[in-house]
């Protein structure tokens, strides 16, 4: 069986390296700590590497020992957690030089690139699959990576509320509770407390939305400027696509964001009941979830805006 494969490798690795995607949320920085601490009770030491750490995450255990970089180039073991592929993969290049590699992922779309591939897309987050992994490892789930692993299904589940979240989400939490995991604590540090840089973001995207497709699809965008003039930090422009799916009729929530001042545009796209935008991204390279997913688009803002149209149009 798969897992029982993935606890062998992990036994007989001497060196391992844990990696996760771009532009970390709390699933992927939650689930690589909840892994790291978690490799600790089996004795095994590992490296992990999150280039661009949002400050939010800092109080997570462990989150001091995260490197930028490792001096290993050859790892016995690499893990990718919560990462569709390859090409989004932070530290890339460990991943392609290690012995083996493991891929533990709830993304429809993951493309499979390890070794073995550990993929449950029901799952709500990937920090939930591993509550049911470290379980069969008989690994007690302690305080510490409870913390972590709650932190990612927090987030990835929009604070228990997006229709992933499975009934064994709350039981899960329950058992947290009762361990003296501060539940409220996190849900407030992760979802609820907004940056500076974020409220001002927040502000100018709601101030230009546009909504089209007689009320079905909310856009909006930021540009490298706005974030230079707003002082922006790692991770500000986290929860700002949310916005516009929560007006009434809208189907399709649209935010992009300028890529290195060029004509090239991060876009995160959330649905509300019929639209699989996970297709759409795919469309255009990306991928992810059914009712969240992004991509990676070349042209201005109202280009941008006509090539998701002209998919959605199909769909809505
Ligand atoms: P985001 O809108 O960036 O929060 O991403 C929504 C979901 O889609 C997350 O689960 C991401 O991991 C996934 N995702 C975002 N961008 C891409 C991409 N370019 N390729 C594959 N999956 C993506
Ligand atoms: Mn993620
Ligand atoms: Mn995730």
């Amino acid at each position: 069986m798969t897992l029982d494969n993935i606890l062998e490798e992990i036994k007989k690795a001497q060196t391992i390296i844990l990696l996760t995607h771009e532009a970390p949320d709390g699933d992927a920085i939650g689930s690589t700590l909840a892994m790291k601490t978690a490799l600790k009770t089996l004795g095994k030491e590992s490296d992990v590497i999150i280039k661009e750490f949002p400050r939010t995450f800092e109080f997570l255990p462990n989150a001091k020992e995260i490197k930028q970089e490792s001096e290993i180039k050859k790892y016995d073991l690499a893990v990718s957690l919560d990462c569709t592929d390859l090409r989004r993969l932070v530290g890339r290049e460990y991943f392609e030089e290690a012995k083996r590699t493991i891929v533990i992922d709830h993304h429809g779309t993951n493309s499979m690139f390890g070794d073995i591939n550990f993929v449950n897309p029901v799952a709500p987050a990937c920090c939930e699959i591993l509550v049911g992994m470290l379980t069969y490892f008989n690994i007690e789930i302690t305080k510490e990576i409870g913390t972590c692993i709650l932190t990612g299904i927090i987030t990835d589940t929009g604070g228990f509320k997006n229709q992933g979240t499975t009934s064994e989400t709350f039981e899960f939490t329950a058992e947290l509770l009762r361990k003296g995991v501060k539940v409220s604590e996190i849900y407030r540090k992760v979802l609820e407390i907004k940056t500076r840089g974020n409220f001002e973001l927040l502000k100018r995207t709601l101030n230009r939305m546009e909504i089209l497709e007689n009320g079905k699809v909310a856009f909006t965008y930021i540009t490298n400027q706005d974030e230079e003039e707003v002082n922006i930090e790692i991770g500000d422009h986290e929860g700002l696509v949310e916005e516009g799916r929560r007006i009434e009729g809208v189907e399709v929530s649209i935010f992009i964001r300028q890529k290195n001042h060029e004509d090239s545009y991060k876009v995160s796209m959330r649905s509300n009941s019929y639209v699989n935008v996970s297709d759409i991204c795919y469309v255009f390279g990306g991928g992810g979830h059914p009712k969240a997913a992004g991509c990676l688009i070349q042209g201005n803002i109202e280009q941008v805006k006509e090539k998701l149209l002209k998919e959605i149009r199909k769909v809505i």
